[in-house]
């Protein structure tokens, strides 16, 4: 019988080659099989309990890398240095919170699945806590769920771990997908994958108007990641001179957690150039 090929970790991925990874995931339809498994989870009737945090505290002295996307070096500085954030009243909260109770619903397919073929699944994985990676860049941040499981494509078995990320969206920007997840979501999944030494995600769309999946592979590449990393260093080196890093004043200001503590200089003149929206913007 052909080894097991492992392909778990970066170095793995490496090994192996990008290229020829790609190639096997293309034959893989993951969206399918949890498809399919929605139906046969029914029919079997497996139960499944699960305890989610709701609304659970943010980590401080870290950087999420949920912000990766976001152009301010002093956002992150404020994450890192644990300024303090006010959370602002959000007009589109029950739209995330429907988001959440998809995640769930998805993580019973996953957990489901796993103990009925006897696979790893965990979901909410706080990748950094224990990661050298992580703490060498000072990042945080759970990563929807991991799991680890073999399979064979072309008559050869491999064992591989993955980072899966479910992202809730409408039929409007469910038809406008394209082969990469875009780079905002590649930012953030580069910091799971780093702190976690895994080398692939699938980023799972979920379209709410009809409930079709569509599943897009990503790996690491140290095209996405290098630029980050060196991003944060340069972060955590200021921190630790005690300077501030340039802030980047814009429209995007108005909805920073850290507004009130950074109280940042020129913003009216920045929103009205950069503005398109018609929304009321509150008072500064
Ligand atoms: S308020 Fe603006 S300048 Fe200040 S940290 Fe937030 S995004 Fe940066």
């Amino acid at each position: 019988m052909a080894k097991v090929i492992e392909l778990r970790t970066i170095a793995d991925l490496e090994r192996l080659g990008p290229k020829f990874v790609r190639k096997l995931l293309r034959q893989w339809d993951f969206a399918g099989e949890l498809r399919d498994w929605a139906g046969e989870a029914s029919k079997l009737g497996i139960p499944w309990e699960t305890r989610h945090n709701w609304n659970e505290k943010r980590t401080k002295y870290r950087f999420h890398p949920s912000s990766f996307k976001h152009k301010c070096d002093m956002k992150l500085f404020f994450q890192l240095v644990g300024g303090e954030e006010k959370r602002k009243r959000q007009p589109k909260q029950a739209l995330f919170d429907t988001g959440t109770a998809i995640h769930l619903q998805m993580n019973y397919y996953m957990q489901t699945m796993a103990l009925y073929y006897d696979w790893q699944y965990d979901e909410e994985v706080e990748l950094w806590k224990g990661s050298a990676a992580a703490d060498e860049y000072m990042m945080c941040g759970s990563a929807d769920g991991v799991f680890e499981r073999e399979i064979t494509i072309d008559g050869q078995t491999y064992l591989i771990r993955i980072i899966i990320d479910w992202k809730s969206i409408n039929s409007a920007g469910f038809t406008k997908l394209g082969d990469t997840p875009g780079s905002d979501y590649s930012k953030q999944m580069h910091g799971y994958m780093v702190s976690g030494d895994i080398p692939i995600t699938f980023v799972l769309f979920i379209n709410k108007d009809n409930s079709v999946f569509k599943n897009i592979p990503l790996l690491y590449t140290p095209k996405i990641w290098d630029p980050i990393g060196t991003r944060l260093k340069g972060i955590i080196e200021k921190a630790n001179n005690m300077e501030e890093p340039i802030k980047t004043v814009a429209g995007h200001c108005t909805s920073c957690a850290f507004l009130e503590e950074c109280k940042p200089k020129g913003l009216r003149k920045s929103m009205s150039r950069g503005r398109r929206s018609t929304r009321r913007e509150p008072r500064l």
